[in-house]
């Protein structure tokens, strides 16, 4: 090769990425948008937020407080944690990223499932490290699976509980007999993004678990019922080792001011996300309900969407249905890359927008085929 035609090389893995592609935010033109690709929340954020952006707004010439202390607080008041153990993330994928970027290296091993979230993959691979993923069990995780994938080189787990985008979760007594099963020098790594959602006696998000195990982190976001997710704010729960090792990568002010008092803010408005789990449970259950007497499948979800799955009949698939709805305004999320060619996830919405949806898939369905 001349010198002219050299060039600047990616480190190994990056160009086997598949860049994540977001939800769609467009409709067809002339239509009322309801954007149900991204789990966002209807209700939008509590209403303290405003106040707190404002205050925050008047002192834009400042650095942000690098601690994100007053975030942390309010967390840690929420949930009764040890303010040192948590880290805040802009977003928990930035998180996600930063326990990549300490604990993988190339040659490495990290384990997710088939269904998994997307982020995951791409954050291994961004290490050089190999992704090493699970087959599931009816959409669900499966933990022997799991412990039947560590090998020597295994130095992470990633597990979403409650998972995106199948909506089905793994109860606690088999998230401890994962944990329980792994060397201790592999890191759990437990994605509770949807956890204020899940209402069942047997799920719990990670807190007991982190707080009694040395190779446990718990993620969780500000994006989905706390309706943050274009400030960009997560956090994690981790053993004070942890902490202290992904402090020293991250970016020194990596929360922005705003973020970090919207978040206090909006955690601290308990009403609030009452308000929002409750509009979830009841719109989510009519939603199922609707969708199997349509004749489609719904796996069952404890999150704040659902996963519906089309026949095969030319003209009624998943992406038939897709294209006729966007042009009503209701634009859902493909999930091929997820392994999942012929469902659509779609995002509990508004009232408006969960019978608008019912209502168009009723004329999709019973129209020509
Ligand atoms: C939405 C989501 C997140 C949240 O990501 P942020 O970066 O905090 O917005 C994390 N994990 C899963 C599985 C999700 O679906």
């Amino acid at each position: 090769m001349s010198r002219e035609t050299e060039r600047p090389v990616p480190n190994p893995g990056v160009m086997d990425i598949e860049a994540y592609v977001p939800g769609r935010d467009k409709a067809a033109p002339g239509v009322k948008l309801h954007k149900l690709s991204s789990n966002e929340t209807p209700l939008g954020p509590s209403p303290d937020v405003r106040a707190a952006v404002e205050a925050a707004a008047a002192s834009l010439e400042l650095y942000p407080d690098g601690q994100a202390s007053a975030l942390k607080q309010a967390i840690a008041e929420t949930y009764g944690l040890n303010p040192r153990n948590i880290l805040c993330g802009n977003g928990s994928d930035e998180l996600l990223g930063l326990v990549t970027a300490v604990y993988l290296q190339p040659g490495d091993e990290a384990i997710h499932t088939e269904h998994g979230f997307l982020v995951y993959n791409i954050q291994i691979k961004a290490r050089g490290a190999t992704p090493v993923v699970v087959r599931e069990r009816d959409a669900r995780a499966d933990v022997d699976a799991i412990l039947a994938a560590v090998t020597d080189k295994t130095r992470l787990v990633f597990l979403a509980n409650p998972n995106n985008p199948t909506g089905t979760y793994l109860p606690f007594d088999e998230v401890r007999r994962l944990q329980a099963g792994l060397p201790k020098r592999v890191l759990l790594v437990l994605d509770a993004a949807y956890a204020e959602y899940v209402r069942r006696n047997d799920y719990e998000s990670g807190i007991e678990l982190v707080g009694s195990a040395e190779n446990v982190v718990m993620t969780r976001t500000f994006s989905k019922v706390h309706g943050l997710a274009a400030l960009r704010v997560g956090w994690m729960y981790a053993p004070e080792a942890v902490v202290q090792a992904l402090d020293r990568v991250r970016g020194p002010f990596n929360l922005n001011a705003i973020a970090i008092a919207a978040g206090a803010a909006a955690i601290r408005d308990r009403g609030h996300v009452d308000r929002a789990v409750a509009h979830n449970l009841q719109w989510r259950e009519w939603l199922t309900a609707e969708f199997e007497a349509l004749g489609l499948g719904v796996t069952p979800s404890v999150g704040n969407f659902v996963l519906i799955h089309f026949p095969d009949t030319a003209g009624r698939t998943a992406a038939d249905a897709d294209t006729y709805l966007a042009e009503r305004g209701y634009v859902l999320r493909r999930v091929s890359g997820y392994g999942f060619p012929n469902a659509l996830r779609m995002t509990v919405g508004s009232e408006e927008a969960n019978r608008g949806v019912v209502a168009a898939l009723a004329t999709f369905l019973g129209g020509p085929t």
